[in-house]
């Protein structure tokens, strides 16, 4: 039987895992959760954007909405806006996280290339950009916890998240908190993890471990040596200097969206809490010096500011993501420069994945390992696929980085095949057409024609064009109404802090 579950690591994936599985399986005793981490280690402490899906996982973990908000310096994030990266012109564009108006119906890129094209594609099929343009919050005061006008995820203070997930999870869900260093392993005949060995509480055993070690991977890469597949050739980016900016004014407006903006070799983010904004630059060492990066960094910020923290990653995820009785999720598994800030999602899908089927005994572990595996390996390769599309379709010139992006060996054969079929008609749900997959093809179209990708597509019967103009004058109805119904984001988080906000 699987009893006793413990979680290496108590960065974001440790803690998130924890109060997923705690959550889930721990009442009664059935199941008891332990998170040991490393007294010597901290986490990484980046990390601040996520996805809307975070609003499900914290709502299932149980974390109030408005104690999130108090507490870890959050505002809302109603998606990406791309600066710079079709042609370093003052190009821009948006990847919003809410849908096209209408999508499914009728096909807005087919009409919207037909009779709009001089107006951006995302401003066109939805309201969401403009409610960025002006940083408005998704909801209003009297939207209950959790529920949303605008589809949101947020932006977070990475070491303030860590804390409330590791109070809520000990207060609330009985999470048993280990401080110790693991120094070794010890394995059961059978080759499974039998304990873990501490500096400071000797062996502690367990049925079932999860591999929350952060880049370390002690677990799944270190004991079982699971191969560690590197994307450097895919996406090029392996370094980051992260930094923290005070804003001006205490009342300058919050941006609604995670601002990226194209660099010669790499990107900066730009990510606005409302204390302060976290700026990094994510590059190619091997296309620039950490003196060049800092430069650009410091004149994209454009006010003094502290040395940035450098933090170096190898782009890539493991072969296999559980072996044995170990199963990876965070860093441990992998990870690809932060650009679609897809790598907390992915914890959230494993810890879910991991609550929803876990085996009950031994025997069924491998049948359950054999799928978690097959699911994560799809998600990987989707999300280097929908990362490297933000490359492909640059036209920059202004650096090898990006013509080497370009390069057909670079280009990983599925998306090469999917960008020929989308020559000819926009890409459809059939292309990317799994249960819960991590990028829809809603948002391959945001990103296609945001960046000017055309599509020589003859008109069917099929698309609805009639219908899609329809869908055009609801997204700019909605636009309208919206600016009118819904306050700023600062105003919002303010009103958050003092009154709270009302429960379903
Ligand atoms: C530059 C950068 C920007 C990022 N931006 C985003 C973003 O915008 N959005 C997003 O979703 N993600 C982002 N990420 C990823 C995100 O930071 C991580 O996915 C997240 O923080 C989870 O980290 P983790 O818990 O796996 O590892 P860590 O935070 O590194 O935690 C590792 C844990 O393992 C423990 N440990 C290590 N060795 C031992 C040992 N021997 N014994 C016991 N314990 C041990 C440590 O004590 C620690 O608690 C970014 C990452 C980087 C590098």
């Amino acid at each position: 039987m699987i009893r006793q579950i413990v979680i290496v690591g108590g960065g974001s994936a440790g803690w998130l895992t924890a109060g997923l599985l705690a959550a889930e399986h721990g009442a009664g005793g059935r199941v008891q959760v332990t998170l040991l981490e490393s007294p010597d280690t901290p986490p990484i402490g980046v990390g601040e954007g996520t996805w809307p899906s975070m609003r499900d996982t914290l709502r299932r973990i149980g974390v109030s909405e408005t104690d999130f908000i108090r507490a870890c310096d959050v505002s809302f994030k109603q998606g990406s806006r791309f600066d710079g990266w079709v042609s370093g012109d003052g190009d821009y564009y948006f990847h919003p996280f809410t849908l096209p108006q209408g999508y499914g119906d009728a096909n807005l890129a087919a009409a919207w290339q037909l009779h709009h094209h001089g107006v951006p594609f995302a401003d066109m099929a939805s309201f969401q950009p403009h409610l960025c343009a002006h940083a408005r919050a998704p909801k209003q005061v009297v939207t209950p916890e959790y529920a949303s006008v605008a589809n949101y995820g947020y932006h977070l203070d990475a070491g303030k998240f860590g804390q409330l997930l590791r109070s809520h999870c000990i207060d609330k869900l009985g999470v048993r908190h280990v401080l110790g260093h693991v120094s070794a392993i010890n394995a059961q005949p059978n080759g499974d993890i039998a304990s873990v060995q501490t500096r400071e509480h000797g062996a502690l055993a367990g049925d079932l471990f999860v591999d929350c070690t952060g880049m370390r991977s002690l677990l799944l890469g270190g004991h079982y040596e699971v191969a560690f597949l590197n994307q450097r050739h895919v996406l090029f980016n392996d370094t980051a200097l992260a930094v923290q900016v005070p804003y001006a004014r205490e009342d300058a407006p919050i941006a609604s969206q995670t601002t990226s903006t194209a660099q010669a070799n790499g990107w900066i983010w730009d990510i606005g809490l409302p204390a302060r904004r976290g700026i990094g630059h994510v590059y190619s060492s091997a296309h620039t010096t950490d003196e060049a990066a800092e430069r650009a960094l410091r004149a994209y910020i454009g006010q003094e500011c502290a040395s940035p923290r450098k933090i170096s990653f190898t782009p890539g995820y493991r072969a296999r993501f559980w072996d044995h009785n170990v199963v990876a999720i965070g860093l441990s598994a992998g990870f690809i420069e932060p650009l679609e800030a897809s790598a907390l999602a992915l914890v959230e899908l494993s810890a879910a994945m991991l609550a929803d089927d876990l085996p009950a005994t031994r025997e069924e572990m491998d049948i359950v390992a054999r799928r978690f595996n097959d699911s994560f390996t799809y998600r990987w390769e989707r999300v280097i696929d929908f990362l490297k599309l933000h490359y492909v379709l640059s036209r920059r010139v202004d650096a090898d980085y990006w013509h080497e992006h370009r390069a057909g060996a670079s280009i990983p054969d599925r998306l090469r095949e999917l960008l020929l079929l989308w020559r000819h008609r926009p890409p459809s749900r059939n292309d990317v057409n799994r249960i819960e997959e991590v990028f829809p093809s809603a948002s391959y179209q945001y990103v296609l024609y945001g960046m000017g990708f055309v599509t020589a597509h003859a008109p069917r019967q099929a698309d609805q064009l009639d219908a899609a103009e329809g869908y055009f004058r609801e997204a700019a109805a909605l636009t309208r109404k919206m600016l009118g119904a819904l306050p700023g984001n600062r105003e919002l988080i303010d009103h958050i802090r003092h009154h709270g906000l009302p429960n379903i």
